[in-house]
């Protein structure tokens, strides 16, 4: 992995190197198309990964997991199938919305809507309703593949501890300092999330820090005994993205 210049750049080059070596490629996303990428992205909001599964299995089932048939469908038949996941009503619009979109404003085109590049494409996928920040990057990393890094919670905790940003650091603040010390390489960005993804499930948990497995415990810069203080820190919340990994997980 080549980056820029300067320490955080160095620290995370070590970072991805040392995840990979320790859980080698992560393979994300778990999907066949970027049609399916794209709902699993927004259904997989406020829910687990297994009841995203059943929901895409019931779409993929009535043909709705394709740009047309879905822009097409009627609002009912979608919230039917994507009840298993939860906010059913929300979800199923935004499936819609976002169907209609890219077939009204992109010609129904995916190549279309990601050769916008990354600005003009989060942009748009940003005003839709049902369709935040950390969805719109998802969908542009794990569907467009353009390097475009999701500063999910995950991330953002083991950053914070690791003190490369601060602790109450938000998404657009962790993400910039992503953008700021990494290449844009999306290769790299779906990777570098899929691991520290796996690192903060297995060892930098929320309430529980487990340093002692952890192979990035060598880039502490904090005697151990901070490190054991951090157990009795609040950390943040868990991702809607990274509860994709609940399955891969099981299938490592
Ligand atoms: S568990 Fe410890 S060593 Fe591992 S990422 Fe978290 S703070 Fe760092």
């Amino acid at each position: 992995m080549q980056a820029k210049p300067g320490q955080p750049r160095q620290d995370l080059e070590r970072f991805f190197t040392t995840l990979l070596e320790k859980f080698g490629p992560q393979g994300w996303w778990p999907a066949e198309t970027r049609w399916e990428v794209i709902c699993g992205a927004i259904l997989t909001q406020n829910t687990n990964w297994r009841n995203v599964l059943l929901a895409l299995h019931n779409l993929r089932q009535a043909g709705l997991l394709d740009g047309s048939p879905l822009a097409h469908a009627a609002l009912a038949e979608i919230q039917t199938l994507v009840r298993p996941a939860g906010f059913y009503r929300q979800k199923a619009r935004t499936l819609r919305d976002i169907a209609v979109w890219i077939e009204a404003a992109h010609a129904g085109s995916l190549d279309r809507l990601f050769a916008l590049g990354p600005e003009r494409a989060r942009a748009g996928l940003l005003s839709l309703r049902g369709i935040g920040p950390e969805t719109a990057d998802a969908i542009l990393l794990y569907a467009g593949g353009l390097p475009v890094f999701v500063a999910d919670a995950y991330t953002r905790r083991i950053l914070s501890r690791h003190g490369l940003i601060a602790g109450d650091a938000d998404y657009d603040s962790a993400r910039q300092f992503l953008h700021q010390h990494l290449p844009p390489d999306g290769a790299v960005y779906n990777e570098f999330h899929a691991l520290l993804v796996e690192a903060a499930k297995q060892f930098c948990r929320r309430n529980e820090i487990r340093c002692e497995e952890c192979p990035l415990a060598r880039f502490l810069t904090m005697p151990k005994a901070d490190s054991r203080q951090l157990r009795a820190k609040k950390g943040s919340r868990p991702s809607v993205i990274s509860s994709a990994t609940e399955v891969v997980g099981s299938r490592n």
